[in-house]
């Protein structure tokens, strides 16, 4: 009986979905490439001020407002070498910070 309540509820399934996509987007890491090493974290942008957008140094395509993207800087030469990227922009990137 329980079993079978869990399963119907709606909310368990939104639950989960959530934290799963927090997790993938929030952990704050250090990741190396060839330029030196990073400050690595994802975001929706969702705490960025309204209808603000950010031009991706990999393509120089802009990235829309809600999109789950990277921000990473340089560890070595400081936060404001901090870029907004694409993620799969990010993984191509070799490693020197405009
Ligand atoms: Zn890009």
């Amino acid at each position: 009986m329980k079993k079978n309540r869990r399963r119907k509820s709606p909310r368990d399934g939104e639950y989960q979905e959530l934290d799963v996509s927090r997790l993938k987007m929030s952990i704050p890491h250090i990741e190396q490439k060839r330029g030196g090493e990073f400050q690595v974290q994802q975001t929706n942008g969702a705490s960025a001020e309204e209808g603000k957008s950010w031009i991706c140094p990999v393509c120089v395509v802009t990235i829309a407002p809600g999109t789950i993207h990277t921000v990473a800087w340089d560890v070595h030469r400081g936060v404001q070498t901090r870029r907004h990227f694409h993620n799969h922009c990010w993984k191509i990137f070799d490693g020197i910070l405009p």
